[in-house]
């Protein structure tokens, strides 16, 4: 019997091979972006269409290809980096598996021009979906242009696969960020749907990081610099005040390639151990410098993940040198990083005096006043404006008018026949709910009890809230004295420009956007001025992001995201008249029993669960 094996044809192991190298547009910027780097360019331009779906085109002004070598480059494995297998160990380009290119043409159309410096005539080609449609000459400028249009065009389910814009263009971003990062001293510029997002000089490492992330970063930076025969480190990280809840700016590059590295990462987390509140995230940008020889790039096609050789070392190099840093500029007290780091006290307790208790005093309160609600209470929603407060009644009702599914769940009356209390004492507990562990709260039903998480349960309240108020477009907004200026980065700045509509609609007041900061002067009701920045950073990186359980709308991310931002959280203390407003609030939402994330929002017990328990 004759075999069965086969070799594949050269265009279907191209695509076989692009599914690695290609995973999405951003990829393609990548691998354009590198190899406009490796030719030695020091002016690239990048132009992207519809997230790179459409085009992504780099022009390069850099050495160019002779006639042979510009049809040669699309052939798999033909690379002009590295010649034998040790040059693996002594790599001093981006490319070198030359499978890019190859890649890249299986599955696209590509129209390239190159000319080098010292030719007459450039090369003009257009390659589809690895079949070479056009070859000739033409006058043209020094260096490369690649345009790659129809990206997975013959292969629809990937294109199918492929997220939305938002999504799509914040990988393309990332991608031109990590290289335009890696390598200051080039020029970069970005332009998409026409208009020019960056345009970054050749400048020094401060400087291109703070033209990428916007004149605020300047003041957060904090250098970092060590000289070692392993190891020489530049860069910076950012002061820990400025630290934020996402993982934004975190940037490794290893001799000038980014990478990802969660052993690094871990090393400069240590290296703030004590300095960042909970969740916070650091940034930093660090500039690794090692020998070639003691690295393997080729374990990963996109080449992010490295392996060194010695790997704690590093991390101890790194960890003391960034802790060092940290210290020089007062950030935190300087330690000796020779001595045994067990014998250090944690940062949290060096230089601590001891606080005094704090007693809170109402100076305004007047027992003979009605009472007002607590700022606090103020913000847990529209409720009290249509329902009576306190009213366990008004609950019922809103139950029975919303949801005939909860309506089960109708709240203990007062005629309680308890022989054990005086009958007053009845009256003002019957309906009173507790407060566990600052996190749940505890109420008495008809069947039973009912737990609420409070944090659920006050996204729900906020998430319909805000919905309501961007769809009738009518939010209320409270005035501020002196207008309030932030600064955001340039493709910040855009994720911005494109909700201020609906950022309206929820009560923002906007007085100026300029090109990194916007002014504001008024904001919703039920946001604190304090809150602005960090909800607005929130919101961005959803928005950015597209946080996985949304996948509506724009004001449905953002009624989400800001519900989320505002909502009290574990660890919060409600008092009794809170805790019953939440309840009556949440009673009162259109959909009380999930949170607008798909989290119950409560659990109830009956009686029978209870006696069950009780049975064992
Ligand atoms: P690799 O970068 O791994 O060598 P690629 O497929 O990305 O593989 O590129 C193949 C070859 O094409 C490169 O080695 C280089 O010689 C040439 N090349 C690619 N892009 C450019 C460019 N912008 N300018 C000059 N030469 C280029
Ligand atoms: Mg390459």
């Amino acid at each position: 019997m004759s075999g069965i094996i086969q070799l594949l044809p050269d265009h279907v192991a191209n695509q076989i091979a692009a599914g690695e190298v290609v995973q999405r547009p951003a990829s393609v910027v990548k691998e354009l972006l590198e190899n406009a780097v490796d030719a030695k360019a020091s002016d690239i331009k990048l132009i992207v269409k519809e997230a790179g779906k459409t085009l992504v085109q780099v022009i390069d002004n850099g050495l160019g290809m002779n006639a042979t070598d510009a049809r040669l480059c699309f052939e798999r494995h033909a690379t002009s980096k590295i010649r034998q297998a040790e040059d693996l160990f002594d790599l001093h380009t981006k490319g070198f598996r030359g499978e890019a290119l190859a890649s890249i043409a299986a599955i696209a159309h590509i129209e390239m021009k190159t000319k080098q410096d010292q030719e007459e005539l450039g090369n003009h080609i257009v390659i589809e979906g690895s079949k070479l449609t056009k070859q000739d000459v033409a006058v043209l400028p020094k260096g490369t242009s690649f345009a790659v249009k129809n990206l997975f065009f013959n292969i629809p389910a990937r294109r199918n696969f492929l997220k939305s814009e938002t999504v799509e263009f914040r990988h393309v971003l990332d991608e031109f960020q990590r290289v335009a990062l890696a390598h200051p001293s080039i020029s970069f510029t970005l332009i998409h749907n026409g208009s020019e997002l960056y345009n970054l000089p050749g400048s020094n490492m401060r400087q291109r990081i703070v033209a990428i992330f916007g004149g605020k970063t300047n003041e957060k930076l904090v250098p970092v610099s060590e000289d070692t025969d392993l190891i020489k480190i530049k860069g910076f990280v950012g002061k820990p005040e400025f630290a934020k809840k996402n993982r934004g700016e975190q940037f490794f590059f290893v001799n000038d390639r980014y990478i990802k590295s969660p052993y690094l990462h871990h090393a400069i987390m240590s290296a703030f151990e004590g300095l960042l509140k909970e969740g916070n995230q650091p940034s930093y940008f660090l500039y690794l410098q090692v020998p070639p020889h003691t690295i393997d790039i080729n374990i990963h096609p996109t080449k992010t993940e490295i392996k060194f050789d010695d790997e704690h070392s590093l991390y101890a190099i790194l960890r003391s040198s960034v802790k060092h840093s940290l210290g020089q500029f007062n950030v935190a007290p300087i330690l000796d990083f020779e001595r045994d780091s067990n014998l250090d006290t944690p940062y949290q307790y060096k230089d601590k005096t001891a606080d005094f208790p704090t007693i809170q005093v109402d100076s305004g309160f007047n027992p003979f006043a009605a009472e007002k609600p607590s700022k606090s209470l103020a913000s847990f929603g529209s409720y009290k404006k249509d329902t009576p407060q306190g009213n366990w009644e008004s609950l019922y009702v809103g139950l029975k008018q919303d949801s005939d599914e909860i309506a089960s769940f109708s709240f203990e009356s007062t005629e309680v026949t308890g022989s054990l209390f005086e009958s007053e004492a009845i009256e003002a507990t019957a309906h009173a709910t507790y407060q566990v562990h600052k996190k749940y709260i505890v109420s008495t039903i008809k069947s039973g009890m009912l737990v609420m998480d409070q944090g659920r349960a006050h996204q729900r309240v906020l998430y319909e809230q805000f919905l309501t108020n961007i769809t009738i477009q009518k939010a209320a907004s409270q005035q501020l004295l002196f207008p309030l200026e932030l600064y955001f980065s340039a493709d910040e700045m855009q994720v911005l420009r494109d909700m201020q509509p609906t950022l309206e609609n929820t009560g923002f007041v906007f007085d100026a956007f300029t090109t990194d900061a916007i002014q504001i002067s008024g904001l919703p009701v039920l946001m604190a001025e304090s809150d602005v920045s960090v909800v607005l950073e929130e919101l961005i990186h959803n928005i950015q992001n597209e946080i996985p359980e949304s996948s509506f709308s724009q004001s449905d991310t953002i009624a989400k995201s800001m519900a989320k931002s505002l909502a009290v959280k574990a660890g919060t203390y409600l008092t009794d008249k809170e805790q019953e407003n939440l309840v009556n609030s949440l009673f009162a939402c259109k959909e009380p029993t999930i949170s607008p994330f798909q989290k119950p929002t409560f659990i109830t017990f009956t009686v029978e669960d209870l006696d069950k328990r009780f049975a064992l």
